[in-house]
């Protein structure tokens, strides 16, 4: 495990309304309770509709959660019919937004051009873009993911300064692992999340590689985040559908 402090972050996707997130953040409020929070960060990330309402309990209840969106405009404001920007996010208390998660590159072709763009309009606005790379199965069989992951890396970061370079969140998220309970091994993780990180100190140097964190995603759960974690270049989790249940969410969060 590395020094850089853990971030678990849960991808509700599209699911729970307005209500049942607030169900869902209440019971993780009080599930923290028995995690110490000083050594790892627990983050949210709802839909568009529910963030308000997560806000207002973590702000009430002084919940040690960060949240953020799925997604994120590419532009600032203005006729962009369905979006929302960057600074609506900031003005809800958001610390983070996903961007480039394959569910987007896959279903709204999200090419490497959008996710730069994104990329940019988080930091714009004061978001810390969590971004999304990781290579689909037939890459993997034929050998060729960490080449293909890099790629959505390097389209994804390029333009940015070291300053925001050091602030990013890289989620390592294997498509064929995504929902399909087939966990990477905590070796395949390391593979590519290294490679991650080499890159990144290629590209930037030893201070930005060092402070950059790096997630894992894909079928994430309690009973495999300690291998996980174990391992040097994985800094924490992005957790899609064990982070709907508090109690799971919680013991994810609370692996150490
Ligand atoms: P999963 O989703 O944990 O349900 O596999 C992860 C993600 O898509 O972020």
């Amino acid at each position: 495990m590395s020094t850089r402090t853990p971030l678990m972050a849960g991808n509700w996707k599209m699911n729970l309304d307005w209500k049942q997130g607030l169900a869902l953040v209440e019971e993780l409020g009080d599930q923290l309770k028995g995690v110490s929070t000083d050594t790892v960060e627990v983050a949210v990330l709802p839909p568009f509709v529910d963030l308000r309402t997560v806000q207002m309990v973590v702000e009430a209840d002084k919940l040690p959660i960060t949240y953020g969106s799925q997604d994120v405009s590419a532009h600032e404001s203005g006729a962009y019919t369905g979006e929302v920007s960057g600074s609506m996010l900031k003005a809800l208390g958001a610390t983070y937004t996903t961007v480039g998660h394959s569910e987007r590159r896959q279903h709204h072709a999200e090419t490497e051009e959008v996710t730069n763009a994104k990329v940019k309009a988080s930091f714009a606005a004061g978001l810390v873009p969590i971004l999304c790379v990781g290579e689909p199965l037939e890459e993997r069989q034929a050998g060729k993911h960490v080449e293909y992951t890099l790629a959505q890396l390097t389209g994804g970061i390029e333009g940015l300064d070291a300053e925001q370079a050091k602030q990013i969140v890289i989620a390592y998220e294997p498509v064929w692992a995504i929902g399909t309970g087939e966990v990477a091994t905590p070796d395949d993780a390391q593979e590519v999340c290294s490679a991650i990180r080499d890159a990144l100190r290629g590209l930037y140097g030893n201070e930005v590689a060092d402070a950059a964190r790096v997630l894992y995603g894909g079928s994430v759960k309690s009973s495999n985040v300690v291998e996980l974690m174990g391992k040097e270049d994985v800094d924490g989790a992005l957790v899609g559908g064990a982070s709907l249940k508090a109690e799971e969410f919680a013991k994810i969060a609370g692996f150490q």
